[in-house]
């Protein structure tokens, strides 16, 4: 396990020699420390990020050898899963099964990007001029601020790595200050890979005193952030002041829709795990169900039912499926929403702490009914295992309830009837809309939102965008004078 910051290639403690604790929320002990970087340790990694995207080799570098790299990268990840998985269950309190599911799809990210990195980065363009030829370069956006949550540390940190080196970017990677872990492995894997030094650097740290200076960092060409909505818009005014390049994955207060001629059984399911995957910790969680009136109680015993029937514990323990909130004070502020919730709807299920857990921030998957959409339970994303139901009695209901959102991540659809599926799509605010299903993410489609749940895209060639400028190249080809005069 590495516990100290990479900035140029080199293992370094922060220069105040400040560190933070890393907590197991499983058991809420403190299992290792990490450097709390400050201003002037991320002036060292964007230096040294600068330097190398100015000076080094990593942008003119041929992308068969950049392909072939990534390549290293995913195989390195995947030989070393078991242990990848076993530090992000500790340090995040996920499943460990879980774990082992964004291990593997973070290989798959350095792939996919491996094989656009081979792509033609010069485009012709044919002109209605025949005077003039055009062709368009892509070339990388520069050095990259890389800010990152702790729902998913691995999985995002390789969302924007994979496609920020594929496009010959470097980066600095600012990992959450509750779970840096999984970052400096990464660090770890890629500087084993040969990549050259300075290329990517891993900052450890606070928000205020590490991401900040990094987000306002000069030096800094692109910022590439996933978190909250606050933050979000924080860097997003930060960025304005020099023309930064920005892009945003915010949060979410995901709708699902449940027509009357849905299969309520599948359907059930897929609510259950939409809102009680990672505790409920997911941006894109179905937080708000909405359930055709003649069929709402019947779909309501099915979650109750289904809901304690949760396997609550360490994820650590592969029978698991439902770990500890990520820290006390998230799960604290997850119980605030509860006893307001609790003023304003029928609590159907769970609110409480599991009776058989004394260490740990575990909380109950927690079911409440006939939510008012006054409700801070309808309104605000809680980010923990709590959902959120209502019955509507139209598709045209469902729809105007679904959309009045200040968020538009995602969306999900159950029915039989296909007409009409693709109806409620396509009549939906929002970046993602899953139909039959909730929550399934690849690599290969575009991953953000509308609204307030952000700009831009991460994942498919949206993502490897993100990290490129096209410029354009004009020739005047033609033999003659331009005839201005
Ligand atoms: P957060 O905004 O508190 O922190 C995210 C990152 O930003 C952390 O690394 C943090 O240290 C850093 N940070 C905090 N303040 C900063 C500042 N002033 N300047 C620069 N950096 C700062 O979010 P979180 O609590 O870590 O994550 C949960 C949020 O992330 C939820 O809202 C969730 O919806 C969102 N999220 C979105 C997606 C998506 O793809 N849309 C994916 C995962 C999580």
């Amino acid at each position: 396990m590495r516990t100290q910051m990479f900035i140029g290639g080199e293992w370094t403690p922060a220069l105040g020699g400040e560190r933070l604790d890393v907590i197991d929320p499983a058991t809420g002990e403190v299992f290792a420390t990490v450097p709390a970087a400050g201003a002037s340790d991320v002036e060292r990694a964007v230096d040294s990020a600068r330097r190398a995207f100015d000076h080094g080799t990593w942008q003119h570098t041929r992308a068969s050898e950049r392909a072939g790299l990534l390549r290293r990268i995913a195989d390195a990840i995947d030989a070393r899963a078991d242990d990848l998985a076993d530090l992000e269950t500790r340090d995040n309190g996920k499943p460990r099964n879980e774990a082992i599911l964004d291990i593997a799809d973070a290989a798959h990210t350095f792939r996919y990007y491996a094989d656009m990195a081979e792509e033609p980065t010069i485009q012709a363009v044919p002109l209605p001029d025949p005077r003039f030829t055009g062709k368009v370069a892509l070339e990388p956006v520069g050095v990259v601020a890389a800010i990152v949550p702790w729902n998913f540390p691995f999985l995002m940190a390789c969302w924007k790595v994979a496609p920020a080196l594929a496009a010959g970017c470097t980066i600095v990677l600012k990992p959450s200050e509750l779970t840096p872990l999984s970052a400096l492995a990464l660090a770890d894997i890629v500087a084993g890979a040969g990549l050259p030094a300075g290329v990517l650097n891993v900052v450890t740290g606070f928000g205020p005193s590490a991401g900040k200076p990094l987000a306002a960092h000069k030096g800094v060409d692109k910022i590439a952030f996933t978190g909250s909505v606050p933050t979000g818009s924080a860097l997003m005014q930060q960025a304005a002041l020099d023309i930064k390049r920005v892009s945003l994955e915010l949060g979410g207060k995901s709708p699902l829709l449940v027509f009357e001629d849905a299969d309520l059984d599948r359907a059930a399911e897929w609510i259950l795990f939409g809102i009680f995957f990672n505790q409920g910790q997911v941006c894109a969680a179905t937080s708000r169900v909405l359930v055709h009136e003649s069929i709402y109680e019947s779909l309501l015993g099915k979650l109750v039912s289904g809901a304690r029937a949760i396997p609550i514990g360490d994820g650590k323990n592969p029978e698991n499926k439902l770990g500890p909130l990520i820290s006390a004070a998230h799960r604290e502020k997850v119980e605030r929403f509860i006893a307001t919730g609790r003023r304003d709807a029928r609590l159907i299920t769970g609110g409480g702490r599991p009776a058989h857990l004394e260490r740990g921030f575990f909380l109950e998957p927690t079911i409440f009914a006939d939510v008012p959409t006054t409700s801070v339970l309808w309104t605000e994303e809680i980010f923990g295992p709590v959902v959120a139901l209502r019955p509507f009695s139209s598709e045209q209901d469902a729809v105007s309830l679904a959309n009045a959102s200040r968020f538009g991540l995602a969306a999900a659809v159950f029915s039989r009837d296909a007409g009409r599926a693709e109806r409620v799509a396509a009549a939906l605010r929002t970046g993602i809309v899953w139909i039959n299903c909730s929550q399934p993410a690849f690599v290969e489609l575009p991953w953000g939102g509308c609204k307030q749940s952000g700009i831009g895209r991460e994942l498919g060639r949206w993502g490897y965008e993100n990290f490129l400028e096209p410029k354009q190249i004009t020739t005047f080809v033609a033999d003659e004078p331009l005839g201005w005069y």
